[in-house]
């Protein structure tokens, strides 16, 4: 039965193997189980229940949150050769008849439905008249009031399955892993002996990072302008820092759009499917943006404000990376925004109960940006994770390189000015005095006859504020509610204006950016997006980037080395393959790159190379080789070198003209030998490719 599937992720999805908890979780399925898997997001759950809908008999039915997450993953299903379609508010009846009608007759193997559809008495009769084998539960933890996006419409869910002729197996998928929403999944949902899978929570690629008190415009600007290739996120919690962020960003020339709930449907729909087009390669915008995102290649996701809670900072940082390519999660933390936090949650109406639990998140999210922890360790501990390694290696306290620079002199002139100002203003006007403005207030006050008046002219007022931020951020300072916030003297403070404490700040090394050629990378991106623009797709629908990187990497020129790649699978390579390898080609003849093997991932399989050097062993030519693979003269020439560098028993001279021999090595001498082709440019019509290569292998100069 495994075996089927694992036959399926290669033909359908192009992968070679399933990740963690996936053979599992379908096994499961197959074995008609009720199925509860936790996972988080990114780490693949569509194909846990994509998979067994394949292989059972009859329809399965995907319960999905979202409209527009149901489109992406039928056109995704599409894009990979398999029937599916959905039915939601968007259809007439006449429609929805139809694709019922199309059910029944077994035309699709998935049926996406939004929630509320289960409440029409008249839906649900229809469905009674097709086999449902599966009812897939997506992003299952909205049956909980306890999860972070309760849709009442869940619950409607357990009553269609039991108003069915034959119960079909249920699989609830989530990546919410909280003990309240398990045990409100496990009953609200009426799952009958269930297996529960709960993968790691663990995402290797994300990087994660938090940064305090720092001046956070400057940070987005500088990031930004140092990524500018890359596709992000930012995330901030009101409507107005949207538009400021947004703002600019435009004004810099980048291609941002934005998002909020202030927005029409329309602007929204629009800037949502840019960014899904790559038009726009940053989105700044509120919470409301992002469900059902599956857009796989952003590289970064960074929170301007704190969230509410580490599950929705788990889930927004989360889009970050889906396609398994390394990412950045960075938060930028202020201590004004918890009181933002908590203004946000006194307007909404929650039980005293739930309005306990939400402060206590609200904390330990908080805490998160204060620990000096692993970040991975507090993230993977918060979602009840046990035995988690100490160090990760890949998070800001892990990789924590900064020196420490100490400004407690500074600190203390800060101290003593707002102590001397009695405790009664905000930054603003503590800035003010510190550097000694004329401002009106300041002299209305008297403050500047203060002994602190001016004693830190060096400084703007801006950078005086950042430096205020700072120590507000780390407890130095405390900030008084309401909308002008006044800054308050800490204990922390009064042991450091008695010099009994220093004030350590931590510098931060800028990193460096690791170059790697990008080149044919780029060709590539720019033909999936000429293939997206013709077919009316989003360009990560028809190749993930990850897809696309590997093809750069490994510049595979036939059909059967462009199927190994991670992504391809049959029915892509039938739809894309020959205008992908044309633009290939083309790039590795002109460049004279010599194509690299593909690493195997299953052990089990003869490489290639040696499946090659077997042939060549029993006597075969290189050209009778390539004809009997049905591959490229060229892949079989790089086999053989491989085979030669290897230390296999290959005859080198078998290809070496002998008379040319010295003259190759004098040309690569002369030129270097990064590329093959001014070598190969340089000498006579008759030295081959093969030729040079195997002198290079030889000599074991390095290309
Ligand atoms: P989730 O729903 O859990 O957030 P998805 O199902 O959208 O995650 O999967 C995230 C990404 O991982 C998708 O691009 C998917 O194609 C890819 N993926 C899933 N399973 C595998 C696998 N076994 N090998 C490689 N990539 C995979
Ligand atoms: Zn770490």
């Amino acid at each position: 039965m495994l075996e089927n599937a694992r036959k399926i992720l290669k033909k359908y999805y192009g992968y070679e193997n399933f990740r963690k908890g996936q053979e599992e979780i379908i096994s499961s399925i197959l074995n008609k189980k009720d199925t509860f898997a936790i996972m988080p997001t990114g780490a693949g759950k569509s194909i846990c229940f994509q998979i067994p809908a394949l292989l059972l008999e009859g329809l399965t039915i995907v319960i999905s949150p979202l409209i527009s997450l149901m489109k992406d993953q039928v056109d995704a299903l599409d894009s990979i050769g398999i029937k599916a379609t959905y039915v939601n508010s968007s259809l007439d009846a006449r429609e929805v008849q139809e694709r019922i009608d199309q059910a029944k007759n077994g035309e699709y193997k998935l049926l996406y439905v939004a929630p509320e559809r289960l409440q029409s008495w008249e839906f649900c009769a229809l469905l009674k008249t097709i086999t449902i084998s599966l009812v897939a539960v997506d992003e299952a933890h909205c049956v909980s009031q306890w999860g972070h996006d309760f849709r009442p419409s869940y619950r409607a869910i357990t009553e269609l399955i039991n108003q069915l002729p034959n119960r079909p197996i249920v699989g609830a998928f989530t990546a919410t892993a909280t003990e309240q929403v398990k045990e409100d999944v496990v009953k609200l949902l009426s799952l009958k002996n269930e297996n529960v899978y709960v993968t790691g929570f663990d995402r290797e690629n994300l990087t994660f990072s938090v940064m305090r008190g720092m001046n956070k415009k400057d940070f987005i600007m500088n990031y930004i302008q140092d990524n500018k290739e890359e596709v992000g996120i930012i995330y901030a919690s009101t409507r107005k820092e949207v538009e400021s962020i947004y703002e600019s960003l435009h004004r810099k020339g980048y291609a941002v759009g934005k998002y909020h709930a202030g927005l029409n449907p329309t602007e929204r729909k629009e800037s949502q499917e840019a960014f899904l087009y790559d038009d726009l390669k940053i989105i700044v915008a509120t919470n409301a943006f992002g469900m059902g995102i599956d857009k796989s290649n952003v590289r970064y996701v960074i929170h301007y404000n704190i969230p509410k809670n580490m599950e929705a900072y788990y889930q927004e940082a989360g889009r970050a990376g889906r396609d398994g390519e390394p990412s950045e999660c960075i938060l930028l933390f202020a201590a004004q925004d918890i009181l933002m936090q908590k203004f946000l949650m006194s307007q909404t109406y929650l039980s005293p109960e739930r309005e306990k639990n939400e402060y206590k998140k609200l904390q330990l999210m908080v805490d998160y940006c204060h620990t000096t922890k692993c970040l991975r360790k507090y993230i993977l501990e918060y979602f009840g994770e046990e035995k988690v390694v100490d160090t990760c290696g890949n998070c800001s306290t892990c990789n924590d390189d900064s020196e420490l620079e100490d400004i407690t002199i500074d600190a203390q002139k800060i101290f003593s000015c707002i102590y001397r100002m009695k405790e009664r203003f905000g930054t603003s006007l503590v800035a003010q005095v510190l550097k000694g403005s004329k401002n009106k207030k300041v002299l209305q006050f008297g403050f500047n006859t203060l002994s602190t008046y001016g004693i830190m002219k060096e400084y703007t007022e801006k950078e005086l504020k950042d430096r205020m931020n700072i120590l507000i951020a780390e407890g130095y300072l405390g900030l008084t509610e309401g909308q002008y916030p006044i800054v308050k003297l800490q204990k922390k403070a009064g042991a450091v204006l008695k010099s009994q404490e220093k004030v350590l700040q931590k510098v931060q090394k800028k990193r460096e950016k690791v170059v790697k050629d990008h080149t044919l990378f780029e060709i590539l991106r720019v033909l999936r997006k000429d293939i997206s623009t013709r077919e009316k797709v989003p360009p990560y629908i028809i190749f993930a980037d990850s897809t696309l990187r590997e093809m750069g990497e490994y510049c595979p020129i036939d059909q059967e080395s462009i199927l190994r790649i991670k992504g391809v699978g049959e029915e892509k390579l039938r739809k894309y393959g020959d205008e992908f390898l044309r633009v290939i080609r083309a790039y590795v003849e002109e460049n004279g790159i010599i194509g690299k093997e593909i690493k195997e991932e299953k052990e089990e399989k003869i490489p290639s190379h040696m499946i090659t050097f077997n042939m060549y062993k029993e006597g075969k030519s290189l050209e009778e080789i390539a004809k009997e693979r049905e591959v490229k003269i060229l892949t079989i020439n790089n086999h053989i070198i491989r085979c030669a560098s290897e230390g296999l028993e290959v005859d080198l001279y078998d290809f070496i003209p002998k008379h040319y021999e010295n003259i190759i090595l004098e040309k690569i001498d002369e030129i270097g030998a990064e590329k093959l082709k001014p070598i190969k440019e340089s000498l006579p019509e008759e030295v081959s490719y093969l030729a040079i290569q195997a002198v290079l292998c030889k000599y074991k100069i390095m290309g």
